[in-house]
């Protein structure tokens, strides 16, 4: 009994260092990358942190004609997932979706200095990348976003949740789980009777992805299906690249990037550049990974966020990780009509 709460000790304390470091990284900006010192009587165990941007880079240079990729990790049992199965994972019926469409005795508090979606937009020759940030929690929307202008991020952008209560285009955000009336992301059919969107999971074996993708489809009238490390040419299908690693104290547990075409002003998604990174630095504690899997794959399947403080798509990572209240109801509506 001792040994059990001795054991327990030093991860809230690490817990506790992470939240610091946060802290400092942000008003140290620019400084997340500082190299570790040892003092006279301390050994420290330098850590080595990797750029999101540099990793995506390394992945594009050096994968197999198959998406799999040399660098992934080791992915421990994920490596036995088989593609998700339609058996396995049955989609909803209209009936069960409507049954999760109530949210009894939950009210949408609205709180513009917490419920805000931060982003970067990048607009190159062929396309729009978009990259919207899961803040750890304890980090405020306007903290992150001023420790990524110091990293150097151009193109900071806050949308608030009080934006939200309009149909104003530039309010919506890229897409938004809190209204189907707003412009909405979307994936093209390309031909299939549902848009195929495959998972290709480089990540490590702490992340879920081979439970959050199977989860998603669930929902009626578009298909996600998991893949370790691999992603076999499929006509009018495509491709999510899923990566993890230690990329610092950055003040955000996940990232989602979804790419759309030059000049675009439909909604519809690109076929590639979309991915998601899972920052391996922080412990889980008032989060799950699962959470943030879960909420990730959802971005990048077109929702946006949710104004509901339990909801996997809520601006901050949570420990909710089923799919409920209302993302399944938008998610088939917005894949109701072929495209
Ligand atoms: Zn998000």
């Amino acid at each position: 009994m001792l040994e059990a709460q001795g054991s327990e000790r030093p991860r809230r304390l690490l817990g506790m260092a992470a939240a610091t470091a946060v802290l400092v990284s942000l008003a140290m900006a620019g400084s997340a990358h500082a190299d570790a010192v040892t003092g006279a009587g301390a050994t420290v165990t330098p850590t080595t942190t990797i750029d999101p941007d540099q990793q995506y880079a390394d992945y594009l240079a050096t994968r197999r004609p198959d998406g799999s990729w040399p660098g992934a990790p080791d992915p421990g049992v994920k490596a036995k997932s088989p593609v998700t199965s339609l058996h396995t994972y049955p989609k909803l019926t209209d009936r069960q979706l409507a049954g999760m469409r109530g949210r009894t005795g939950e009210v949408a508090t609205i709180d513009p200095a917490v419920q805000a979606t931060v982003q970067t937009v990048r607009v190159t020759k062929d396309a729009t990348i978009v990259q919207t940030y899961l803040p750890v929690p304890g980090v405020t929307p306007d903290q992150l976003a001023a420790g990524l202008r110091a990293q150097g991020h151009g193109d900071v952008r806050v949308t608030r949740s009080s934006d939200f209560s309009t149909t104003a285009p530039s309010s919506c955000s890229y897409g938004s789980a809190r209204t189907v009336t707003c412009p909405v992301s979307f994936w093209r059919n390309n031909g299939h009777e549902d848009p195929i969107v495959r998972f290709n999971d480089h990540s490590g074996s702490s992340w879920p992805v081979s439970k959050a993708v199977p989860k998603w489809n669930q929902v009626a009238n578009i298909d996600s299906w998991y893949y370790w490390n691999s992603c076999p040419s499929l006509a009018g299908a495509r491709c999510v690249d899923v990566f993890s690693g230690n990329y610092g104290a950055t003040g955000w547990v996940g990232r989602a990037t979804r790419t759309y075409p030059s000049g675009a002003t439909s909604g519809a998604f690109a076929e590639s550049g979309h991915r998601i990174q899972l920052n391996d630095y922080y412990s889980p504690t008032t989060f799950t990974r699962n959470n943030v899997a879960t909420h990730e794959v959802g971005h990048t399947l077109g929702l946006g966020h949710n104004v509901f403080s339990n909801d996997v798509l809520y601006y901050v990572a949570n420990t909710r990780e089923d799919i409920g209240g209302e993302n399944p109801v938008l998610l088939a509506g917005l894949y109701s009509i072929t495209r």
